[in-house]
């Protein structure tokens, strides 16, 4: 029997196993030399070190030998390598003469003892433009395409670029693009990246908005520009979307809460929503998605970073006023939840019907129905409350044989119910108290990053009291909350 009257599935496995044997043995590392040389510069290159391989290149050199076999096996090792496509802006300009591009004719180069190299411009939108050609000549070739990953590329042209390579592909299932492909993209560039109902092709599942910082004539460009918001138009149909991430920041054309109260017109079956490291989206933004995807939501993680300083991440305030903790404590597929939130209560953790699991993060400003006005005593009940609850709802978890664990982020420390201990800096209570309180302290695992999620902040050491000496500090205002 032939080997490829095997039926399609095995044939498959056997030449996925070639390639994961092919990559083991074949080059890893690649060549660059100690400095680059200017053209008509006299260097001594004496010395070449070794970096490795990007993924992608180690994936097309496994399949070398089966995409010269036979059509068959050409077609699925294309498969293999285009699955997954991920362009990077190119930054340097050197190229080593000597260097073949046949990587595994390698062995000849380490023979050579005195290596040369050149520093040669080299295009950094090259490799986008050469993707955007490829898919535009060898349509075919555009079909194997699942996930796309865009990365440095914040130009009009590169835009178009991108978009013309996502309008190629149309049976991508997971996007990651800069979110100024937002700002400049028509709402018929949005009808093809989703591709919803166009009949072609399958629907975008997972989306990523990536924002960063520009260069000075970047953001003026980007500022000049005045296309028309393609969230406004109705065709742009979010309603196929499964996943939503939107990380990090910018100061230009940012992401913010009016954008996701649009998409949230359609996006009514996300699975997973992840807005990370960025001020611009508040929690009003991030709960009219939540609403949207009430009956469907299952991971939720919203760490903003705030505008003043990143202590503690600030979650905005809601002008409607309404009850948070029991929009969130009734979102019936909810597993895996870490939230910022302006305030908080025993409510969050009332309801013993959901399906959290693992570490569930809260971070919060204040207490619900608290003003400024608030006595200490108030607050220190409510906290207490909040705790009993929490552990109500990790017990009720337990009985369901599921691992629930729960910290809360408050008032500078970090609070674990289920252990009934406070992590935080008690320097000044103990101060206060005139050096009668704690009763005990324990130096602490966890530091001040665990507040804010970022590890730049000058760390102090931080000690660990139980929640009931907390509390008792509370009531005698050693601690203000
Ligand atoms: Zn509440």
């Amino acid at each position: 029997m032939h080997i490829n009257d095997l039926p399609a599935e095995l044939l498959n496995h056997i030449l996925f196993l070639a390639t994961k044997a092919n990559s083991e043995e074949g080059e890893s590392f690649t060549y660059g030399l100690s400095q680059a040389p200017l053209p008509l510069e006299k260097a001594k290159l004496t010395k070449y070190i070794r970096g490795p391989l990007s993924a992608e290149s180690l994936r097309w050199d496994a399949t070398a030998s089966i995409r010269q076999t036979c059509g068959r096996w050409h077609d699925w090792a294309l498969s293999y390598n285009l699955e997954h496509i991920f362009e990077r802006c190119w930054k340097g300009s050197e190229r080593w003469a000597e260097l073949t591009l046949d990587r595994s004719r390698y062995k000849y180069y380490e023979l050579i003892p005195t290596p040369s190299g050149y520093a040669v411009y080299r295009d950094p939108y090259g490799s986008l433009k050469h993707t955007d050609r490829l898919f535009k000549t060898v349509p075919s070739t555009s079909t194997n395409v699942r996930r796309l990953w865009f990365n440095g590329f914040y130009t009009a042209e590169t835009d178009k670029l991108i978009l013309s390579v996502i309008a190629n592909c149309d049976r991508i299932q997971t996007l990651s693009v800069p979110w100024t492909i937002l700002r400049r993209g028509t709402a018929d560039d949005w009808v093809d990246l989703l591709n919803v109902n166009t009949g072609h092709g399958t629907p975008l599942e997972s989306l990523e908005l990536q924002a960063t910082g520009l260069s000075r004539e970047q953001a003026a460009a980007l500022e000049n520009d005045d296309s028309p918001c393609p969230l406004d138009f109705a065709k742009v149909d979010f309603s196929a979307l499964k996943r939503l991430k939107i990380f990090g920041n910018t100061m230009h054309k940012p992401i913010c809460d009016s954008d996701l109260r649009a998409i949230a017109r359609t996006a009514t079956n996300l699975k997973c929503l992840d807005i990370t490291n960025l001020s611009t989206v508040s929690v009003a933004g991030m709960l009219a998605l939540v609403k949207a995807s009430h009956d469907t939501l299952q991971v939720l993680e919203h760490s903003p970073r705030s505008d003043d300083g990143f202590y503690h991440p600030y979650p905005g305030n809601l002008e409607t006023g309404e009850h948070i903790c029991e929009l969130l404590a009734s979102l019936p597929e909810m597993r895996d939840l870490s939230i910022s939130v302006p305030n908080m209560c025993g409510a969050l953790f009332a309801n013993h019907e959901v399906k959290w699991v693992g570490e569930c993060q809260v971070r919060t400003t204040d207490l619900c129905s608290c003003k400024t006005s608030t006595s200490a005593t108030i607050r220190a009940e409510k906290l207490r409350e909040a705790f009993d609850s929490a552990r109500d709802l990790i017990r009720a978890r337990r009985r369901m044989e599921h691992h629930l664990s729960i910290e809360i982020f408050f008032a500078g420390c970090i609070f674990e119910p289920a252990k009934k201990l406070v992590h935080g800096d008690f320097a000044l209570a103990e101060i206060s108290s005139n050096g009668r309180w704690p009763m005990h302290k324990q130096s602490s695992t966890k530091g001040p990053y665990g507040a804010s999620g970022v590890y730049e902040k000058e760390e102090g050491y931080w000690d660990v009291v139980s929640e009931e000496d907390y509390l008792y500090a509370v009531d005698r205002n050693w601690i203000a909350l």
